[in-house]
């Protein structure tokens, strides 16, 4: 007889909570203020900020059990993935509380405000300042490439707090309050034809002393925390099994909605062919049968390379899995798995394009488009190929590009030597910058 494990007992649990607690009336505000209540909306979160102090591993198989159950998963977004596992990091009871807890229940949704047009790799050259006035800072800056920035309650602001010493030494991180009049945020349009990312104009926005997350000037060991998730939730591809069918905050207006609709909608839409990665290998093979692409020997080369890449990347993560529940690591292994992450991306642009041939040129931005390009067609499939085709240059550079994973690997796993700098001696003032 196999003997009960935590995980039995955690999914029993959540199956019980479930029977007494899903009710597809609710609004989905109602919902996941249940759902983060208990502690399922987050479950590897700590005790202390609304989780369960559960594993990866059984934090997935409740998101699971959540989906399989018919019920609408945790609210997704960034506020969950690198917002609250962040502030139950480094924020102190009172910041755990209330933001945490508004992240969990779906009541905020959050951006992330790191990036500049002069600080992207070179994070921590970032210049928007933040300068103290009483009680409050005052936040004057841009920032670039955030992504849900037009949707989102609070911002993760890093900031400038003391230009006087070196770059990484004299940033904080804030949780910036999104609903103000010093705050512009202006949609950039991506060749996919959506919006996934914001320009965030900032000019003497107010921000409490008490919203520093993790103590002044100490913001670059917070941030790192944040990309830290950022590259392991990447790397894993991302996303969750029952979210990401309805939006969290006050601007995007899913909390009024009926979750059951939600719900009903989300099964249409979802694949349920298990994994971002695995689904799209399985929709280029099911393309090329079907078009007859897979007869060209080089198509079917190509779509087993992308097999063994799939299954390396599998067995990477499993490794990590074994070491783990061991007690022990192995370094560098996350920015392995987004190196792994970006070229399974290039080769299924690759391939996927080659197997449509001249329909890859074709593309739809708009539902009546995408309607007429499948009538055209006579292959829905061919869209989800040519938004990934399009989307792909993306992940080898959000969380740090492919050059800066390398850089990474080689610093910090191999012990090679750094670039030459002086910029981890010198005031951040004194450094030369471009405007
Ligand atoms: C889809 C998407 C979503 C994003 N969402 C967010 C978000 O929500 N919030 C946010 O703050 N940011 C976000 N970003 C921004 C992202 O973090 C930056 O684009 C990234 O850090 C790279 O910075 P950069 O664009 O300024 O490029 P740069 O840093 O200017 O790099 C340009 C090129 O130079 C290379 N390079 C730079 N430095 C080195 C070095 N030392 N050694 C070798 N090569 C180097 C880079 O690899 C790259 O090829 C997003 C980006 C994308 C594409």
């Amino acid at each position: 007889m196999r003997a009960v494990s935590l995980s039995d007992d955690v999914t029993a649990e959540l199956k019980d909570w479930l029977s007494e607690n899903w009710d597809p009336e609710l609004t989905v505000g109602r919902w996941w203020e249940r759902l983060g209540n208990a502690g399922w909306s987050a479950p590897a979160l700590p005790e202390h900020s609304f989780g369960r102090g559960l594993s990866r591993d059984d934090s997935i198989r409740v998101q699971r059990t959540i989906a399989e159950f018919g019920a609408l998963g945790a609210p997704g977004g960034l506020g969950l993935m690198l917002a609250a596992p962040t502030i139950a990091t480094h924020g102190d009871e009172e910041q755990r509380h209330r933001y945490v807890g508004d992240i969990v229940t779906g009541r905020a949704a959050w951006c992330q405000l790191f990036s500049e047009p002069n600080a992207g790799s070179d994070l921590a050259g970032l210049q928007t300042r933040a300068e103290r006035d009483g009680d409050e800072f005052v936040v004057n800056g841009q920032k670039v490439w955030t992504s849900g920035g037009q949707v989102a309650d609070m911002g993760m602001l890093l900031a400038r707090t003391d230009p006087g010493v070196p770059k990484h030494r004299g940033i904080s991180y804030f949780a910036l309050d999104m609903h103000q009049p010093g705050i512009e945020v202006r949609p950039l349009r991506e060749m996919t034809g959506r919006a996934l990312f914001n320009e965030v104009f900032i000019t003497d926005a107010r921000v409490p002393a008490k919203a520093v997350i993790g103590g002044l000037n100490n913001g670059w060991a917070v941030a790192n925390t944040t990309l830290a998730f950022e590259r392991a939730g990447l790397g894993a591809g991302g996303g969750s099994e029952a979210g990401g069918i309805a939006t969290p905050g006050t601007v995007a207006g899913d909390l009024e909605r009926r979750v059951g609709d939600v719900v009903r909608q989300g099964v249409n839409r979802r694949t349920g062919r298990g994994g971002l990665f695995l689904s799209s290998e399985r929709t280029l093979f099911d393309l090329a049968r079907a078009n007859g692409a897979i007869a060209d020997p080089t198509i079917r080369q190509d779509l087993m390379r992308l097999h063994i890449l799939n299954q390396i990347a599998r067995y990477m993560t499993l490794r990590q899995k074994a070491l783990r529940a061991g007690g022990g690591d192995i370094p560098g292994l996350g920015n392995m798995a987004k190196l792994s992450m970006s070229q399974i991306l290039r080769l299924s642009r690759e391939v996927g394009l080659r197997i449509l041939g001249p329909y890859g040129t074709l593309h739809a931005y708009s539902p009546e488009e995408r309607q007429r390009l499948d009538q055209v067609t006579g292959m829905p499939l061919a869209r989800a190929v040519t938004e990934q085709a399009l989307f792909s240059q993306g992940p080898s550079i959000y969380g740090g590009t492919d050059e800066i994973q390398h850089n990474i690997l080689g610093e910090r796993v191999l012990g090679l030597p750094r670039e030459p700098a002086n910029d981890r001696t010198t005031p951040f003032k004194d450094l030369t910058k471009n405007r």
